[in-house]
């Protein structure tokens, strides 16, 4: 008789909230005998099962890896606070979710890095698997730590703790590098020299091996060289589809199935990072996206399909796929949703298509109150068009409705502050002739100058100048039906500090840790207390990395090509200082 199998949470798992997060054994998940396996591949998602079941690059990773017969991916999340503790008190260590085998026991354990405020949570996922943090400590029988995902591309703040930053797209590569490090543990090499090895790869960057620099103009920490360049696929067709989709047992953050319609951006927004960083845009043919949708929600049950990317609505066939695809999704009672919506130029007959079944939120993102701000970042659309856009979609239909917009923005003034309220209720008015139950939400953020955009040398907003300008805006919106969503300025001021860092912060990092940061991206386990300690203790000013940057200083990003010139980046800062938005023959 088989032997039965003992969950080893077992004990405890009824003390935690959401068990279901730890359980594993999923529909569509895939568990293979290591013994079988050249390469053990632990993947690991810094935030909770929720969050990284929702993440479309984790999904094509695991099933790509899992594709090799002799390769297998197995799935980690970050425990919630109580599960830690139940860990903690127990010696019991963080294991994945398809063998339940604890970190440490990996070849190769791969952190998806989305954001820097995930970056105390990696250190606890590696303490809890039982995998010393800091690089230079690990040993023969440790796994390689390697981290890929937007913030490889400014990798020094977790450098320390990463033996390997995989630059760029994972299908160009990340099977090369797997069955390198199979190949040289069959024949006996050690880490160093593995790592050795992997670091020739133009896409990978190995901090070990790295050189640095005092730079004179900013003061900072930098590489002495360019260390790796982004890669990415030439077609998108062919390849990134999922084929086998794991249905998540606790309900995701965003629990619909996700199929990627198109890659990158030529919209070439100035304060993007992911517009500049996931260049060229590329599509995928819509026979392989109705192909491949159908299949999925033949296979997993799922009631909505997201079309996934940047920017759908510069996807070419918009309409011919929405079309293709909404007999099919009606039929099967799916709802049709794409992941944003840039402003203007989305055909009725695709907004006809999303409205789906259920009553979708239709999400706009001018990012700007005028237009004179929206030319300096950029954002390609007029008042008139915006307002358009949102009464066809009214008239078809719709009736929840949300305004993205940033506050701090370079050249800001008041005016393009009071331009956010008063486009908002030209917006309300326009909607409301067409029904008076329609909702409008009017969310804002606050402007974080990113690495790899011509923006990347901006100031980030003083606290009391953010204040002010929230505080006028609602004043403004002040008793008006429009619903208005505040950003945090703490959370924004510490991504900026971490995006920018230079390996210095990764001091402030490990005292936040130590001192009991977790979960810094959700608003409300944010602990402003516990990081002002830890700057203070790593000898850190963040004020040095959210002031202007001099353009002729050497930045700590600036060890990683981003395939973007920085001559391109400054003079699209300088266009932006002269409002002239850049025509798309421009565009790199
Ligand atoms: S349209 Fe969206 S994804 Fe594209 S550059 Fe602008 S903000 Fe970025």
């Amino acid at each position: 008789m088989p032997e039965r199998f003992v969950h080893p949470y077992l004990d405890f798992l009824h003390k935690v909230s959401l068990p279901l997060r730890y359980i594993g054994g999923e529909w569509g998940a895939i568990k293979k005998a290591h013994s079988n396996c050249d390469v053990t591949f632990a993947l690991v998602f810094p935030d909770t099962y929720e969050v990284g079941m929702s993440h479309i690059g984790s999904c094509i990773i695991y099933d790509m890896v899992n594709s090799e017969g002799n390769l297998c991916a197995e799935r980690c999340f970050a425990p919630w606070t109580d599960m830690e503790k139940e860990l903690r008190l127990r010696g019991e260590r963080l294991r994945t979710l398809e063998s339940f085998t604890p970190l440490a026991s990996f070849d190769v354990v791969g952190f998806s890095l989305q954001h820097e405020l995930s970056y105390t949570n990696c250190l606890n996922c590696l303490e809890l698997g039982g995998i010393p943090l800091l690089s230079e400590e690990r040993n023969e029988g440790d796994p390689i730590v390697m981290a890929g995902g937007p913030c490889a591309l400014r990798p020094e703040v977790m450098a320390p703790f990463i033996d390997l930053f995989y630059v760029g797209e994972a299908e160009a590569g990340l099977l090369d590098i797997l069955r390198t490090i199979g190949n040289m543990k069959r024949k006996g090499a050690s880490r160093l020299e593995i790592l050795n090895e992997l670091q020739k790869l133009p896409f990978v960057y190995c901090p070990i091996f790295a050189k640095r620099r005092k730079d004179e103009a900013s003061g900072f920490l930098v590489p002495d060289r360019v260390y790796a360049e982004r890669v990415y696929v030439k077609e998108l067709s062919g390849t990134g589809l999922v084929h086998n989709h794991v249905v998540p047992w606790a309900r995701a953050i965003f629990d619909r199935l996700s199929i990627e319609i198109a890659r990158g951006c030529s919209e070439g927004c100035r304060f993007c990072e992911a517009g500049f960083t996931y260049r060229p845009a590329r599509e995928r043919r819509i026979g392989e996206v109705t192909k491949n949708a159908i299949h999925a929600l033949l296979n997993t049950g799922f009631d909505e399909l997201s079309l996934s990317a940047l920017s759908p609505a510069d996807y070419p066939a918009l309409s011919k796929l929405a079309r293709a695809l909404s007999k099919s999704t009606l039929r099967l009672g799916v709802t049709l949703s794409i992941s944003s919506l840039r402003a203007y130029g989305v055909p009725e007959d695709v907004l006809l298509a999303l409205r789906g079944v259920r009553t979708t939120t239709l999400t706009l993102a001018p990012e700007a109150g005028t237009e004179r701000l929206r030319n300096v970042i950029n954002k390609n659309v007029t008042d008139e068009e915006l307002i358009e856009a949102l009464s066809v979609a009214s008239k078809l239909g719709f009736q929840k409705f949300k305004l993205y917009f940033m506050v701090g923005l370079p050249t800001e003034t008041m005016e393009d502050i009071e331009g956010i309220g008063r486009l908002c209720l030209r917006a309300l008015r326009a909607l409301r002739q067409n029904g008076k139950r329609t909702r409008l939400t009017c969310s804002l953020s606050i402007f974080v100058p990113r690495p790899h955009t011509p923006f990347q040398w901006e100031r980030f907003a003083g606290e009391n100048e953010v204040r002010e300008k929230l505080a006028f805006l609602r004043h403004f919106l002040h008793k008006t039906p429009i619903e208005l969503r505040l950003p945090s300025f703490e959370t924004s001021m510490l991504e900026c500090v971490l995006a920018r860092g230079d390996v210095r912060v990764s001091k402030a990092v490990m005292e936040a840790y130590k001192l009991g940061a977790r979960f810094d991206n959700w608003e409300e386990m944010l602990r402003n207390d516990l990081w002002d300690r830890a700057f203070s203790l790593a000898g850190v000013n963040p004020d040095d990395f959210t002031r202007e940057l001099p353009i002729d200083a050497t930045l700590p990003w600036d060890g990683i090509d981003p395939l973007v010139s920085k001559d391109f980046l400054l003079k699209e800062k300088e266009r932006a200082y002269k409002e002239k938005p850049l025509a798309p023959c421009e565009k790199p």
